[in-house]
């Protein structure tokens, strides 16, 4: 881990603003009375969340920067149900996932769309959490590696040299995501290892590597110490206080032991 940890809670449909509002601030009172020193904390709420969560962290100061889960790639015009990235700028959001699984499995975000997404978050300023990751099937035929590099191809190639140090990717293989079987730290590292050598010949920068899927307080720990992975992209274990921080808490310690 060369950088900062960076940890992102993906809250997918899940709390409402009261609810939300409630997560913020205990996980304010968590980082008041034990700071953490390196770790960077992004909580992604659902959009009709994001002004609470937002209002929140401003008045309590935490450092704790906003994320949103998806976007359109569009500039406004006749999307319904649609929301822009100037949209979210102006809700104080810096961070957006792109390309999540169940978004292109249950949505319809196919690669071209999610390149055109990432290029609309990068263009607006904000920073892309490119999401990629195999299928099992995938992984059983030994294609696993092959499938990331086309995905992050099909996302980066040819991308504005400006835009570069905005890009993040977290690597989250569909099979580790909400089943309990995380990928081993193994695995990680062969991935997060293999993400970072295709990435040198697509952007300039180093972007950060995450990895997503049924990441927990049990596991963390071993996980971000063992596979050199610069992060997670955490689901489930997001939607407790408790529990997100003794994630964000593993991350810090072991950056504070390794730098
Ligand atoms: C995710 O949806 O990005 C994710 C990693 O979920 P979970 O942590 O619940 O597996």
């Amino acid at each position: 881990m060369s950088t900062r940890p960076l940890v992102i809670g993906n809250w997918k449909m899940n709390l409402d603003f009261v609810e939300g509002l409630h997560l913020v601030q205990q996980l304010g009172v968590l980082l008041k009375s034990h700071p953490l020193e390196h770790v960077e904390a992004v909580v992604a709420p659902p959009f009709v969340d994001l002004r609470t969560v937002s209002s929140i962290l401003d008045a309590e100061r935490l450092a704790v920067a906003l994320g949103a889960q998806h976007v359109n790639a569009n500039e406004n015009g006749a999307h319904t149900g649609e929301i822009s990235t100037s949209m979210l700028s102006r809700l104080n959001v810096t961070w957006v996932i792109v390309g999540h699984s169940e978004r292109r499995t249950h949505y319809h975000m196919t690669d071209e769309i999610v390149r055109a997404t990432s290029q609309s978050v990068l263009r607006a300023g904000l920073r892309a959490v490119l999401c990629v990751g195999e299928t099992l099937a995938v992984r059983d035929a030994d294609q696993h590696e092959a499938w990331v590099e086309s995905q992050l191809r099909s996302a980066l190639e040819g991308l504005d040299a400006s835009l570069h140090p905005l890009v993040t990717v977290a690597y989250e293989p569909l099979w580790a995501i909400g089943t309990g079987v995380n990928a081993s730290s193994e695995q990680v590292k062969e991935m997060t290892d293999f993400i970072r050598r295709v990435l040198t010949s697509l952007v300039s920068s180093a972007p950060q590597v995450l990895y997503g899927g049924s990441v927990t307080p049990t596991n963390a720990a071993t996980l971000v110490g063992e596979s050199g992975v610069d992060g997670f992209l955490v689901g489930g274990a997001s939607l407790k206080a408790e529990s997100f921080y003794a994630i964000l808490r593993a991350c810090d310690d072991c950056y504070a032991l390794k730098r």
